[in-house]
């Protein structure tokens, strides 16, 4: 082919595409029911049957999620506002199988669960996470974007969105549908904070809180003065902050009644939700959601791109992606002062508890429990699973691993963990380069040295081996020590059932005594040696006076058939972070830029 054909070709997809729009109108004729009218103008698309779909899956989610349950009333008409046929091809998928190159498709919405996955619909507050409110259409992903919004008249109608903002106050924009779905939107009575921050380079960004709660303006101040603190702590660990496309990061926060504890981080904001107003336990959440801006909306898995909105994507680095930052999230709050080192300290040793006591963290790797967070992200079903045996969240697992590498790097290297997140977000983040696990690995031999990389990634990150982390902790002073040393445990969990049955309400768990003595959820149980267990008081009186090693016969009835069993009490092995007796100089400077400000 020579030269001018192929210039000419470019030029006629230029028009086609160019041509290609999608619009959106909503409107709440009938807010007070939760519901929404939506219609999609799709148009320049390619004749021949048209497919809607809603979505499946939802940025910052791992599971799948059905939203076309709470689609209906589906019409559409052509461009000239003739009704045309809609045939429902799938539960969330419908077609428009005869057109004239455009479509709208028009339908109701019902939303009344406001957190960072799902839409609440109610005339004072709109709550839009949007895969789970609008359709869109197959092949038109690149297509242009604009949306506008006919606002309740009972809603004080301040609206809170990364889309972009036209001249008209209720009309935005989107590049293409990757970063419409990206967006969610709170139209409502919001109280606003914003402050400019600036990069190295001299670039400025708007940082903004859109808060919808029940606070004064002192206390909507005090928020927004602890949020300052966490952005500027998560920016020294990065050296600079993320080149926001449109020049702004939008927190967008409601701390209500009316809505469901969550946080989901999006590319430019983040949708953070909690049913109180506390300005202490707020910024816990905004540090994690705000760490995400580089870790993961950045510095991003290959696994998770592009969005798959039909189906989760499934991800081998959630332990990274989620767990590290959860271990920053809590870091940050220490180095802002927003945490005392007793209370971080006491998160330490829950983290340590996660990877020494959980059988998904001592029998599978952080790779296997990422792996499962597409069942585990709040996908329900109600058969039951043995989660108790396999799985370990890897929010807590990866964080676990976090201090580790954390203390490795201090203690080997004398650089914190704050070195391999900069050089991954110099090698993958800030040229937006999706990461794969070996590319991990090279990072941190680049902060480290290739055997050490190299072994950490075998036997913690790919595997699942014991980590030691007394030793690793010694080197900062702290000792981790039993906290009920001496206290026997039976690994029981059960409880007094309506019918006065004294009956085991969760699986029993690997390594515990109950599991070993071959107790199981739902085994009635019937007498500790000779006396009658009626109650968890029963059991723990019983217990009282007993040591670890001692055996007790259990009576149980297991289905319909009285049974007993030997069971060997085990040591309580919850442990607490303790300070040793002498801080040397060297433990002292480890403690110094662990966790405490990096602000310059
Ligand atoms: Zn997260």
């Amino acid at each position: 082919m020579n030269k001018i054909p192929v210039l000419l070709l470019c030029l006629l997809l230029a028009a086609a595409s160019s041509a290609q729009k999608i619009s959106y109108r909503m409107s709440f004729p009938n807010a007070v029911h939760h519901e929404a009218h939506i219609e999609l103008n799709a148009s320049g698309i390619p004749l021949k049957p048209a497919i809607f779909r809603m979505s499946r899956s939802s940025p910052g989610r791992y599971a799948t999620h059905e939203f076309g349950k709470n689609v209906y009333d589906v019409t559409a008409t052509d461009g000239t506002g003739k009704p045309v046929t809609v045939n429902r091809i799938d539960g969330e998928v419908y077609e428009v199988p005869h057109h004239n190159g455009k479509v709208t498709v028009s339908y109701t919405l019902y939303g009344n669960y406001a957190d960072g996955t799902y839409a609440g619909i109610d005339p004072e507050s709109i709550h839009l996470n949007m895969p789970a409110a609008f359709m869109w259409m197959k092949g038109m992903d690149d297509a242009p974007i604009e949306i506008s919004f006919e606002i309740p008249k009972d809603n004080k109608g301040v609206i809170a969105t990364q889309l972009v903002p036209t001249s008209n106050p209720r009309v935005f924009t989107a590049p293409g549908l990757q970063y419409f779905m990206d967006s969610p939107t709170k139209i409502g009575d919001l109280i606003m904070r914003q402050w400019t921050v600036s990069n190295p380079d001299g670039k400025t960004f708007t940082v903004r809180v859109a808060l919808e709660a029940n606070a004064t303006d002192q206390q909507a101040d005090e928020l927004a003065a602890k949020v300052k603190k966490v952005v500027a702590e998560a920016m020294a660990v990065y050296g600079e902050f993320p080149n926001y496309d449109h020049g702004t990061y939008t927190f967008i926060a409601s701390a209500n009644p009316y809505v469901y504890g969550d946080g989901m981080e999006h590319r430019n904001s983040t949708m953070i939700s909690s049913s109180f107003f506390n300005v202490n336990r707020l910024p816990a959440v905004f540090a994690h959601e705000y760490f995400h801006n580089w870790n993961v909306e950045r510095i991003r898995p290959k696994t998770l791109e592009p969005f798959n909105f039909e189906k989760s994507n499934m991800s081998h680095e959630l332990w990274f992606a989620e767990g590290f930052t959860q271990y920053y999230g809590e870091l940050l709050l220490a180095r802002a002062g927003l945490n005392d080192e007793k209370n971080y300290l006491q998160i330490l040793a829950g983290l340590i508890s996660t990877k020494q006591n959980t059988p998904g963290a001592r029998f599978y790797s952080p790779v296997d429990a990422s792996n499962h967070a597409v069942y585990v992200d709040a996908a329900v079903s109600i058969d039951r699973n043995n989660y108790a045996n396999m799985f370990s969240s890897y929010y807590t697992y990866g964080a676990a691993i976090a201090l580790a590498l954390d203390l490795e790097l201090q203690t080997r290297y004398g650089k914190t963990l704050d070195a391999y997140m900069r050089a991954m977000w110099k090698r993958f983040g800030k040229p937006e380069i999706p990461y794969t696990i070996p590319g991990m690995q090279e990072v941190l031999a680049s902060v480290s040295d290739p055997k050490f990389a190299a072994d950490f990634f075998s036997k913690y990150i790919t595997g699942h081996e014991p980590i030691d982390y007394a030793s690793l902790l010694a080197k900062a002073g702290y000792e981790l020590k039993k906290a009920q040393e001496g206290r026997a445990t039976a690994g029981i969990n059960a409880t007094t059932n309506q019918q006065g049955k004294f009956v085991i309400s969760s699986n029993t768990v690997r390594g515990t005594a109950a599991y070993e003595a071959g107790l199981d959820i739902n085994d009635e149980l019937l007498k500790a040696d000779d006396t009658n267990l009626k109650s968890s008081s029963d059991l723990t009186n019983y217990l009282q006076n007993k040591k670890p090693g001692d055996a007790l016969t259990i009576t149980y009835k297991h289905r319909n058939t009285d049974k007993t069993t030997t069971l060997v009490l085990k040591e309580q092995n919850f442990q607490v972070l303790a300070d040793i007796q002498t801080v040397s100089p060297a433990m002292k400077k480890i403690r110094d830029t662990w966790f405490t400000s990096n602000v310059k």
